[in-house]
């Protein structure tokens, strides 16, 4: 027999209708009140028990955690909260959980305890409705695209270029620790690893994704990320995941309107079809935002926020623009910044990104033309010789969400910019025949699937919005 879930119950699918449900038991109270919760929503099924039927060891047996599936009649609850329950006639017991060792008890768990039983985690109101919400959001990503015409691709997840220069990297290898081989001068000799070179975890399927996009067009590339970077922040990940179009024929208008409308389109993806799920996150979210200084908090809700980024343009300026507000700015002046902007050319930390969305704009921005000497090597070159093509998309509570450019399609400037950064330009010999034969201008992002995500369900932590989060010190489960 077909599984019969417990979010069709609710919509009133069996109304009337003798079924048998499974899931696993939330709470148990008075002998008579099950809540039963299968994941295939937010709501649990109210399952009511006629004690006197059943043996009092058995009901012992009801316990949080424990799975168990109920026969009997689906009809119009009588009770507050819920619009049908289930007038059982028997329930098994599927799988026992001990009540006293079950770490889930129905009540408030902190996140960084949770984050410690990231195996059982799933079965709280939060992580169910994040992991909901994540499904929905990675369906949404490939019907954007899919519908607009672009191919997904599969880039490597090992790579044997170093010359992305997106963070530090994880090698990867099968070379024995104990007896590690050695070269002449003595390093390690990875001609005697696995691929016969030194292979590590991609940062980026960008390089690849070019080369795709000057053959199809209209690419995507969706798939895990590693950095080792060492930043225990609440926006880092050392495992994450990304999504990467790359278009030919694209310029950095082109890419930034893409940008804003792809984005766009998740946020209200996630408004039509979690809407549960974003009411359950809204009031989770206002109820911590409580807990804070007045001044510290928010001024709007997780779904007002949603429906502000998803029914407003984002306001596009240049980074030599934004430098100038900055600068001029009162936490600048008042030397609140860590970082303090004092001329062109500056990097720009979170702090600065933050200012700009959240205090001066008060909306999405999208900063573009920053100076070429803090960015990646394939970025287009403008006119004035020293700014590149590059565009961020900066967020509020999140700051970079989107990282992208034209790239540089003139042979000989790339090849001019890759011997400046004392690049190997060898080893990108691949790379380089995409600008050899019928080279075009393109463009393309990087989309931080987990930064999005902590933006549409208000969670404050990455580590939050994966399932099996990695960052420094851990890689449990
Ligand atoms: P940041 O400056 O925020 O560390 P970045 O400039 O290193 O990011 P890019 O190389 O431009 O990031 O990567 C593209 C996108 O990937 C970023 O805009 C962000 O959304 C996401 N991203 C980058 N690093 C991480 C990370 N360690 N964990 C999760 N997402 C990340
Ligand atoms: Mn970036």
């Amino acid at each position: 027999m077909a599984k019969i879930r417990i979010k069709d119950i609710l919509d009133g699918k069996y109304a009337g209708q003798k079924i048998t449900v499974k899931g696993w038991v939330r709470t148990f109270r008075n002998d008579r009140f099950i809540a039963l919760n299968d994941g295939s929503c937010l709501a649990n099924l109210q399952v009511v028990i006629d004690f006197e039927q059943y043996e009092e060891a058995f009901l012992k047996k009801i316990t949080t955690g424990a799975s168990l599936a109920a026969t009997g009649t689906i009809v119009e609850s009588p009770g507050k909260g819920q619009a049908w329950e289930m007038q059982a006639e028997s329930v098994a017991i599927i799988g026992l959980s001990d009540p006293d060792k079950y770490p889930l008890q129905p009540k408030k768990h902190s996140l960084e305890f949770l984050r410690e039983i990231a195996h059982l985690r799933v079965r709280t109101n939060t992580f169910g409705a994040i992991y909901r919400v994540r499904h929905n959001l990675i369906y949404a990503v490939h019907k954007f695209f899919h519908e607009k015409g672009f191919y997904n691709v599969h880039t490597p997840i090992i790579t044997g270029s170093d010359a992305e220069g997106a963070g530090e990297m994880f090698t990867v290898t099968t070379l024995d620790f104990d007896n590690l081989p050695r070269t002449p001068e003595g390093e390690v000799d990875f001609k005697e690893d696995f691929f016969a070179r030194h292979t590590k975890l991609t940062v980026s399927g960008q390089l690849e994704g070019e080369t795709a996009a000057l053959g199809l067009s209209e690419i995507y590339t969706f798939g895990p990320t590693f950095r080792a970077e060492n930043s225990n922040t609440s926006r880092h990940l050392a495992e994450f995941w990304m999504i990467e179009p790359e278009m030919a024929f694209y310029d950095l208008d082109d890419n930034m309107a893409l940008a804003e409308e792809f984005v766009k389109y998740l946020v209200r993806f996630a408004l039509d079809h979690c809407a549960d799920d974003l009411a359950f996150l809204a009031k989770r979210l206002a109820d911590e935002e409580k807990q804070k200084p007045q001044h510290q908090r928010q001024e709007m809700g997780l779904l007002e926020q949603l429906h502000f980024v998803a029914d407003n343009d984002f306001e596009r300026l240049t980074y030599s623009e934004a430098i100038e507000i900055l600068r001029n700015s009162k936490p600048n002046k008042k030397k609140k910044f860590k970082y303090l902007i004092e001329e062109w050319g500056a990097d720009l930390q979170s702090e600065h990104e933050r200012y700009l969305v959240e205090k001066h704009f008060k909306k999405p921005v999208i900063l573009y033309n920053y100076p070429a000497s803090i960015k990646a090597f394939y970025m287009r070159l403008n006119e004035d010789g020293k700014t590149v093509a590059a565009m961020d998309v900066l967020f509020p509570g999140i700051g970079e969400i989107i990282g992208g450019s034209q790239r540089e399609e003139r042979y000989e400037v790339l090849l001019q910019k890759i011997e400046m950064l004392g690049i190997d330009a060898q080893e990108l010999d691949w790379y380089l025949d995409t600008r050899r034969f019928g080279t075009a201008p393109h463009s393309g992002f990087g989309l931080g699937f987990e930064r999005l995500m902590q933006f549409i369900t208000g969670m404050g932590n990455i580590r939050d919005v994966i399932p099996f989060p990695r960052f420094p010190g851990h890689a449990d489960f």
